[in-house]
């Protein structure tokens, strides 16, 4: 696997593969009621119990995933309309208006960048050195990036070695939220390191009520 370097660039930078355009979700007709239906399931879990988020998230992703390959017309690899919808202005601007809004969103915001970087768990099974080694997806963050393994977001080791956090804002946290879902949708456990609950219960939180403010899933 190719060693990730503190010249990565920050995902911040990365531009978009295609444009957004919302007005391919107004004119999806059957679809979008399919879609928002999707969304409404995870709505409805926006209380639950950690416990009770791995559904509800689910829900939420497929329809994010669902609504991002409409408005970007990219269906191919899911990096794609990742990489589009996270360079999306309006995207971001909702979720710094929502986390500096809603106190309860930013602390579960604030409680899933502690464990960024999310390493891609499928890089780690049996690789006994890298397992060894990792006591905390941070304290890991350089030992992971020498060996390969796919971060989210991929910029972390960039980040450290410059001394400065990752930032929290609409890119850094859907690159993460990916690669969280990456490992949930794979079957992945490994509940001491990775608090999988925990992780899944603050990005969803954050995605649901981020969408519930975009004018396609406005709850409002
Ligand atoms: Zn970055």
């Amino acid at each position: 696997m190719r060693p990730i370097t503190a010249e990565e660039p920050c995902v911040g930078t990365l531009p978009r593969i295609a444009d957004v355009r919302h007005e391919r979700f107004d004119q999806l007709g059957q679809g979008r009621r399919v879609i928002h239906s999707w969304f409404e399931r995870g709505w409805r879990g926006r209380d639950n119990p950690e416990s009770e988020c791995f559904e509800p998230f689910i829900f939420t992703w497929i329809a994010l995933n669902g609504w991002a390959e409409c408005v970007t017309d990219l269906d191919r690899r899911d990096q794609d309309w990742v990489q589009s919808i996270a360079a999306e202005p309006d995207l971001a601007a909702v979720f710094h208006s929502l986390l500096s809004e809603d106190p309860v969103i930013n602390e579960a915001a604030v409680e899933f960048t502690r464990f960024w970087p999310i390493p891609r768990l499928q890089a780690l099974r049996r690789r006994a050195e890298l397992m060894n080694s990792w006591h905390s997806n941070a304290q890991a963050t350089e030992t992971f990036a020498r060996a390969g393994v796919d971060l989210g977001p991929r910029c972390a080791f960039r980040h450290q070695v410059r001394h400065e956090g990752i930032p929290l804002d609409w890119s850094h946290f859907l690159w993460a939220l990916y690669r969280a879902r990456c490992n949930l949708f794979h079957g992945e456990k490994n509940p001491y390191h990775w608090g999988d609950q925990a992780v899944i219960a603050r990005g969803f939180k954050v995605l649901v009520h981020a969408m519930s403010r975009w004018r396609a899933f406005e709850q409002r």
